[in-house]
């Protein structure tokens, strides 16, 4: 494999190196709020974090950025725990913003005593108003001059619990004038009476992202805090506050950024994919069509498959939408080295060999996996009546069908080559039934000379009698627009796709009988298919993760 060309934060990192920091100092980690379960969006960050961690041999710790409990839960935990493991990164340290809540409250004091913070009393409305706008600086609230005392004493009762929500908040007193917005005195703390997942009630006032982040990363020691754009302007912020407490024999934490993936025709933002569970839009955060870490692996992707995703599109400094088929892309890769192919018929029509003997049956040998001889073989059962899919037969039809038609041959897949007599109809028109008859001497392997002759097209079949059946889920795009977020005038709920699932009755080679969840086939000519979370061996229940084809491309 060519040597890959670093991206632009692997630069900053080997300038550091090549300057003032050794390779000990490396430290990263991935910082989600526990507040959904993660996404493709995610993903892109996981693997750069989890990747420097690689590419430089050092730590990443995993940390949550729990400081609203509003939002947050155990159960998110749990879940952004497990995908990241299953995406295959094992984490330094897991750490929890919350374990340093004590810790920000003290540097908080010390705020408060060198002058640098404040208790505001006004309501948020008054404080918007003083704040200015981008080119109009602000002006100072009636509380910015309190003495430290009362600074002092206000804060603690705060943490005592006797304020309602929006009595009061802290705030740092930096510059009311700042062209950056993020600086004309931040919040710092706010009274939030929610237990904690964590600390329950033990607290009742909670930091804020922009006093929780950089401290989090000096106590942990990470040299490269990496966030999406977004953060640019909270960087000066970030420096700020660490300003206030870094000592010089300790690293200092630089914040740098980098664009937000977004993904066509989908949703990458955990309020709106919580919308999605909330509304009953998908079952749940793992619905296969969600573009959930989870939701994915229960669509049948892979680890690889976004990984590797992940790695083609790399990291940019600009915003940009990248075309999820380029997924599907990577996932058809790889399922096609290791899914095994087995026969599964979706749409049944029945096909009768009339000179195939009533009582007769065989087992018919066919390979695993054509590309993989390691794969093996295994053995189908054949007899007189089959499901091939109606849309393989046509009674008539131009000499481009490559299918069966009246009068003309094609093979059975591993079978016998066969040539379609007549068909029946019902009432309304509909075939039900095709009549062929078959070359006994044809039979795939045999070395026979007929078995050697070429016919075109070969069609996959299920024997009925032989047949197990199984609930298959078909999915479409969950929205039918490519950017469903990028509209002024429309919500995103507009292009909610109502057709992105389907579910049918497939009729399935028996060898599927013993087939355990998150297993994965190539259903031959279907597509991919992957064995639900739900499947139980009385109740099978498939999802396709893929069809073979690209059937979106332009
Ligand atoms: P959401 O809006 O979905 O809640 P978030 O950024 O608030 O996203 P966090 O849990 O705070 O979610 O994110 C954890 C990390 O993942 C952050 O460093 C964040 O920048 C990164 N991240 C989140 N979404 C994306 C995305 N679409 N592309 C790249 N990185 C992302
Ligand atoms: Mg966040
Ligand atoms: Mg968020």
């Amino acid at each position: 494999k060519a040597e890959k060309a670093l991206n632009f934060i692997e630069h900053i990192v080997e300038e550091d190196l090549a300057n003032n920091y050794k390779r000990d100092d490396l430290r990263f980690r991935f910082p989600p709020e526990p507040n959904g379960y993660l996404h493709l969006g995610h993903a892109s960050s996981i693997c750069l974090n989890f990747g420097l961690g690689e590419s430089y041999n050092a730590p990443v710790n995993l940390r949550f950025d729990d400081t609203n409990p509003a939002k947050e839960e155990k159960a998110y935990v749990d879940a952004i725990k497990r995908d990241v493991e299953w995406l295959g990164y094992r984490w330094d340290k897991e750490c929890y913003a919350s374990d340093y809540f004590q810790q920000l409250y003290d540097w908080a004091i010390q705020l408060i005593k060198e002058g640098k913070a404040y208790v505001d009393s006004q309501s948020s409305e008054e404080m918007a108003k003083q704040k200015g706008t981008p080119t109009e600086p602000g002006v100072a609230g009636p509380y910015r001059d309190r003495f430290v005392e009362e600074n002092l004493q206000l804060f603690q009762r705060m943490k005592d619990g006797e304020f309602d929500e929006g009595k009061h908040v802290l705030r740092a007193k930096i510059d009311m004038a700042s062209p950056n917005m993020l600086m004309r005195d931040p919040i710092l703390y706010r009274v939030l009476h929610k237990a904690h997942h964590r600390t329950n009630t033990d607290w009742c006032i909670y930091p804020m992202y922009d006093w929780t982040h950089g401290q989090s990363d000096y106590l942990e020691q990470v040299s490269h805090s990496l966030c999406t754009l977004e953060f640019l302007p909270h960087r000066e912020l970030y420096d700020w506050c660490l300003d206030q407490l870094v000592s010089s024999d300790k690293l200092r934490p630089k914040q740098r950024e980098f664009a937000r993936r977004n993904l066509s025709h989908t949703i990458v933002s955990k309020r709106k994919l919580l919308q999605l569970v909330e509304n009953g839009v998908v079952s749940s955060w793992d619905d296969p069509r969600m573009p959930t870490i989870s939701g994915l692996r229960r669509r049948g992707y892979t680890p690889e498959s976004i990984r590797n995703f992940a790695d083609t599109i790399g990291i940019a400094k600009r915003d940009n939408l990248v075309d999820v088929s380029l997924l599907e892309f990577h996932v058809r890769e790889h399922l096609n080295e290791i899914a095994p192919r087995v026969m599964a018929v979706l749409n049944p029509l029945k096909l009768v060999i009339t000179n195939y003997p009533k009582d007769k049956e065989e087992l018919l040998k066919t390979e695993n996996n054509p590309g993989d001889e390691s794969a093996g073989t295994r053995e189908v059962p054949f007899s007189r009546e089959l499901y091939i899919e109606q849309e393989d037969f046509r009674e008539e039809a131009n000499r481009k069908f490559f299918r069966l038609k009246l009068g003309s041959e094609v093979r059975l897949k591993s079978g016998y080559i066969i040539k379609a007599e007549s068909c029946t109809k019902d009432t309304d028109g509909n075939i039900i039934e095709v009549q062929c008859t078959y070359d006994p001497k044809s039979k795939s392997g045999s070395g026979t000379e007929e078995s050697l002759r070429k016919v075109k097209g070969t069609l996959h079949w299920v024997s009925i009698k032989h047949a197990i059946t199984a609930e298959v889920r078909l999915y479409d795009r969950l929205f039918n627009d490519e950017n469903p977020d990028g509209h002024k005038d429309k919500d995103f709920m507009d292009f909610v796709n109502p057709d992105s699932l389907t579910t049918i009755t497939g009729y399935l080679e028996p060898n599927l009988k013993s087939a355990k969840v998150g297993e994965k086939f190539q259903f031959q000519r279907l597509g991919y298919f992957n064995v639900d979370t739900d499947s139980k061996p009385e109740n099978l229940i498939f999802n396709r993760t893929v069809t073979l084809r690209d059937t979106w491309a332009k």
